[in-house]
């Protein structure tokens, strides 16, 4: 049907092209060829549509408004050419006018729609970008065709009026075909063209038709005629002809062509400045610039969002500093720019944070990580990249590190770089880290293998306590391990499989046995005995710090009863962790375990560090000074280890002192280090300390403490730690330390005598 309807509109437009061409010479007369042919013409493009609107549902709204203007032109034509025309005196305007003009509002929303069905949805730009096609062409169609008509028309208002409204509502329909044009990106289909092609040939005939009435030459069966109906087939063409479904995106020409178009409006207002142009040509010139002029600031909005969200994946919003997503990008970039030269990757974890935040507040919490951002990147090169991975973790890429060793130099200035404390909210708060080292391309060859490797090294380094790890390859399956383990843990604490096992520390003159330590062990099912060192970390960061002091506090206290049975009157060491001593329920639960086992509260120690002060320091005081009135002994754990030893020893309510093995070890080999270690002994005997020596490894080292007066000795030549029936045994073992025996032997080689086979016979099962 659509195939022969518009085939048949064709066949006719041919007929009437011809015989308007033969004209008065051809065999049909030109009158009613004209009024027939016309009048067939644009009813039968009416019925075309009508019917490509009744029959064919897609996209029936786009063409329901050009079939109603058709239908309406239609009758407009009929009239005319049967009727009207041939009146005595035709009137002018007459009743057909409106009926024709009525196809251009109609058509003109039919042209809208389908530029909308052509493109899908449009963004504000490429709308604005067919405004200025629209306003442009507008503005130079009134300047170029209009004015010079409007100065030459005579007749009555009406008269005028009307003539005018064609050549005006044509401008205005070639404008939306332009703007059509543009919205689209030069990229419409066949119907489409057709649409604007028909509208075209109306403009240029109604031009035409104005002239000749200017000008009082107008010829029946004329050009204009043959582009009217010319115009009706297109129209009527257009309708049938297939859709394409929508392209997204923009064309080619989205670009170039509206800037083209304001190009176009400035040089009509520059034109003016010479010859003045009509009113409505300026308006529409100087819109066109305006609406140009929003459209610069729209892009220029658009191109920073666009900038601001890609900015915005790639920084971590807290820190201000780059993120994980830019450390990927950085290190691909540095891998692949370095030519194999070395990249080092440092992953930076804080110590304690987690505490921090839980007892100081989210708010602290935050201030900490920016104060330490800002601290890591002063002491970077500009060259180095920081990022904050997420939580308290950073990371940092050295484009040129040399080696592994170099990577190693910079993680330890960084380190250094976070000894002096922050002042956070009025307190002075101070935070470690732990720094693990992987070296491109020694330890991996991929920004995530290195990630992966750094990331390891980094629990080591925070389970060693050693501050800064490199990637050892021959420790990767112990990680990995470790993180099985973590899942189990809580399971493991509640089922009593991790245990104190007991180091004695000892009088160094007389062998007697001054106190024990509780260290704690995993019997795990599986993997054997576990030391602190494998799950440590990860008991800190489920938050099962209080379950596991309160376990190993709860077996020793226990244990410590059973050997004051027998006679052997020492007091226990437990070690606590700086999340206890903000727990301020915890002097409660000690009091509680004491209580259910009838242990004096003399006989427990409690072990502390100076990480206690990395967290809350007047609530962990304020917790000590309760314990310690309770009657708690409290020893401060690894003296010596941080360089404000000194500053905290006489804030702190401790009864001892544990000179840490790090000075210990060194005190026959270096003579700095021994005079450091006799002045500290000296010092806590001056301020009424009890002292304890750790590591003590070999005869030396026992005879120079002895030497220098030290009261007690903790270490591997005195006893490994060990289960707590092997500890009892070793302890009865012993005439020397029990409550009831007499003067003790020869010190030193009943120590050594004593200690020798039970070391031997340890260490299998309590070496860590
Ligand atoms: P620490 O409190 O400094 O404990 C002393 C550590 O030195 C123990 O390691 C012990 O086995 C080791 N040691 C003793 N004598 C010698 C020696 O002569 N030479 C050498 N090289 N080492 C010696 P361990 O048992 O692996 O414990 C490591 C750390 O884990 C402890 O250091 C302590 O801070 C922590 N820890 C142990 N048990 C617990 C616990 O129940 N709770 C908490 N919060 N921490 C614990
Ligand atoms: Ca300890
Ligand atoms: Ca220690």
């Amino acid at each position: 049907v659509a195939h022969g309807i518009s085939l048949a509109l064709l066949a006719g437009w041919v007929l009437f092209a011809a015989g308007a061409a033969l004209g008065s010479h051809g065999p049909v007369p030109v009158g009613p060829l004209n009024d027939w042919g016309m009048t067939l013409i644009s009813v039968g493009a009416a019925v075309s549509v009508v019917l490509r609107v009744a029959l064919v549902a897609t996209q029936r709204r786009v063409w329901a408004p050009l079939a109603a203007g058709l239908v309406s032109y239609g009758i407009g034509t009929a009239l005319w050419n049967l009727w009207i025309q041939h009146m005595p005196e035709p009137p002018f305007p007459s009743v057909a006018d409106p009926f024709w003009l009525a196809v251009y509002p109609l058509g003109y929303a039919t042209l809208v729609l389908s530029v909308r069905a052509c493109t899908g949805s449009l963004s504000a730009s490429v709308w604005l970008d067919g405004l200025i096609g629209t306003l442009s062409v507008a503005a130079l169609g009134t300047a170029l065709l209009l004015s010079p008509i409007v100065d030459d028309a005579t007749g009555s208002v009406a008269a005028v009026a009307t003539n005018l409204a064609y050549p005006l509502f044509d401008v205005l329909l070639a404008a939306a075909v332009v703007g059509g044009f543009v919205l689209a990106g030069g990229r419409l289909n066949r119907s489409w063209l057709m649409l604007a092609a028909g509208f075209i040939a109306f403009l240029a005939a109604d031009v035409l038709y104005l002239k000749s009435t200017v000008e009082a030459d107008y010829v029946t069966a004329s050009v204009e005629n043959l582009l009217w109906s010319g115009g009706l087939v297109l129209l009527a063409r257009s309708a049938w002809a297939p859709a394409p479904p929508p392209a997204s995106g923009r064309g080619r020409l989205a670009a170039p062509v509206p800037s083209m178009f304001a190009f176009a409006a400035v040089g009509l207002l520059v034109h003016d400045h010479f010859n003045k142009i009509d009113g409505v040509s300026l308006t529409l010139a100087v819109s066109t610039v305006a609406v140009a002029m929003i459209r610069l600031m729209h892009t220029v909005r658009e191109e920073r969002r666009l900038w601001d969200t890609g900015r915005l994946a790639r920084t971590d919003e807290l820190t201000g500093l780059p993120n994980r997503r830019a450390l990927a990008d950085a290190l691909e970039a540095a891998l692949d720019e370095g030519d194999g030269a070395a990249v080092g990757l440092l992953v930076i974890d804080l110590n304690g944070f987690k505490e921090l935040n839980d007892t100081l507040g989210h708010e602290a919490g935050d201030q900490v990580l920016r104060a330490v951002g800002l601290r890591l990147h002063e002491a970077l090169r500009p060259e180095d990249m920081l990022v904050r991975l997420g939580g308290d973790e950073f990371a940092v890429v050295l484009a040129e590190c040399g080696s592994s060793a170099g990577a190693e130099v910079v993680a330890i200035r960084l380190l250094r770089s976070l000894e002096q404390s922050f002042p956070i909210m009025g307190i002075s708060v101070q935070i470690g880290a732990s720094v693990g080292v992987a070296c491109h391309p020694e330890h991996g060859r991929t920004p995530s293998e290195l990630l992966k490797r750094a990331d390891v090294a980094m629990y080591r380094a925070k389970a060693a306590r050693t501050g800064v790890e490199r990637y050892d390859g021959s420790q990767d399956g112990r990680s990995a391990e470790r993180l099985a383990l973590a899942g189990q843990l809580g399971g493991a604490i509640a089922a009593g499989e991790i245990v104190p096992y007991y180091q004695p520390q000892v009088d160094p003159t007389t062998g007697r046995t001054t106190g024990v330590e509780a260290l704690a062990r995993w019997e795990h099912p599986l993997h054997g005995v576990l030391g602190p060192g494998q799950f440590l970390p990860a008991v800190e960061q489920s938050n099962l710090s209080r379950l596991l002091t309160l376990s190993i506090l709860e077996q020793a206290v226990a244990h410590c009863a059973e050997w004051r049975e027998d006679g052997l009157d020492f007091p226990v060491a437990v070690n606590l962790s700086a999340a206890n001593l903000v727990d301020d329920a915890f002097d409660g639960d000690v009091a509680g375990i004491l209580a259910r086992h009838g242990m004096p509260a003399d006989r427990l120690t409690l072990e502390i560090t100076e990480n206690i002060f990395l967290t809350d320091p007047e609530r962990a005081l304020t917790l000590l000074h309760r314990l310690k009135a309770m009657g708690v002994r409290l020893s401060l754990d690894d003296f010596g280890t941080r360089h404000s030893s000194l500053s905290h020893l006489d804030r702190l309510p401790v009864d001892e002192l544990k000179i840490d093995r790090s000075f210990v070890a060194e005190v026959t080999s270096d003579q700095r280090t021994a005079i450091i270690v006799a002045s500290t002994v000296e010092l806590a005997h001056r301020l009424g300390l009890h002292a304890v020596a750790e590591g003590i490894e070999d005869v030396g080292t026992w005879s120079s403490l002895t030497a220098m007066g030290c009261p007690a000795i903790q270490g591997y030549l005195v006893a490994r730690p060990m289960p707590h029936a092997a500890f009892h045994a070793w302890a009865l073992t012993r005439p020397a330390v029990r409550r009831a025996t007499g003067p003790s032997q020869s010190p030193s080689s009943s120590a050594i005598d004593g200690a020798a086979p039970l070391t031997r016979n340890t260490t299998s099962s309590a070496a860590t």
